[in-house]
Order: structure tokens, then C-alpha cells, then sequence
């Protein structure tokens, strides 16, 4: 079984990310030259996502993928600024905290490492010559269906 791997991060990826957000499409489907404008030429519409990326990205607007990859290392740089921050534990540091504390430490070392390590994924490998993560390509009246589709079923 082939695991998908989050485009922006490169841990398994159990969503899709719509670079296009479907509520843009739906504001633009009656003019179709701003669509066009808008998804682009050639423009990869949709990757797989976790769904942490997913959602810290939410449905705003990036004027491409590298923006968005860089939008949300922002976001997670400062969110998770202070944990960053945290120096390194050797054991015998741990071994003079008491059980709760050392857990709590423990705890936030492998945050701490979840979290450098999806910031430093660099997401140039490649399967078959496609970007990994990256979907293949809608048509522009496949994105318009989608996004109406979407919107009747959140009513
Ligand atoms: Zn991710």
C-alpha cells in the first residue's frame, strides 16, 4: 500500500489541500477570464495534505505553491516559537527532573522534533517524474462542479 505524503510537510497525508480555494471558485464561476487568471495556466490545483497543514492553511489564497509551503512554516515558526526555542536535554539534565516533569520535558522534545522536522522537509523528491504529494491536474469546469458540489452539502 503506497502512503501518501503531505505536500507541504512530507508526513502521511490523510486530506487534500485545494491551492485554489473552493470558496474562490465559487465567487468567480460566472467570470470565467478572472478564473482563468486566477487557477492559471498549467497551475497544480489540489495536493495531498495532513490534515495539521490543511487546516492551519484553511481556505486562503496563495499566489503559488512556494508561498503557501512558506505560509505555513510561518505559521507553525510561531506557534510553536517558544517550543523552538527550547534547548537541547541531555539525560542527566532529565534524570534530576521528577516524573512529571521529566514526561512534560520528554513531551515536548518529540514535539519539538515533529516540528523541525516537518519545517526542514524539503519535498523535491520525485516518483515517476511527478512532484510527490502533488495531484494530477482538474480541468477548470471539474473545479467549478467540485466547488458547488462542496457548497450544497455544507448547507
Ligand atoms: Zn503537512
Amino acid at each position: 500500500m503506497s502512503v501518501n505524503v503531505c505536500y507541504y510537510c512530507g508526513e502521511p497525508a490523510d486530506s487534500i489541500d485545494h491551492v485554489v480555494p473552493l470558496s474562490l471558485i465559487r465567487q468567480l464561476e460566472d467570470d470565467p477570464e478572472a478564473l482563468e487568471r486566477v487557477i492559471g495556466k498549467g497551475r497544480i490545483r489540489e495536493v495531498d495534505a495532513c490534515r495539521d497543514c490543511n487546516h492551519r492553511l484553511s481556505s486562503e489564497y496563495d499566489i503559488n505553491l512556494k508561498d503557501r509551503k512558506e505560509r505555513l512554516r510561518d505559521r507553525l515558526r510561531s506557534r510553536y516559537l517558544r517550543l523552538l526555542a527550547m534547548p537541547e536535554w541531555t539525560d542527566d539534565d532529565l534524570g534530576e527532573l521528577n516524573g512529571w516533569l521529566q514526561g512534560s520535558v520528554i513531551h515536548a522534545t518529540a514535539v519539538q522534533a515533529w516540528i523541525m522536522r516537518r519545517l526542514s522537509y524539503e519535498g523535491r523528491a520525485t516518483l515517476n517524474g511527478m512532484v510527490i504529494g502533488a495531484r494530477q491536474k482538474k480541468s477548470i469546469p471539474a473545479l467549478i462542479r467540485e466547488a458547488k458540489k462542496r457548497k450544497r452539502v455544507k448547507k
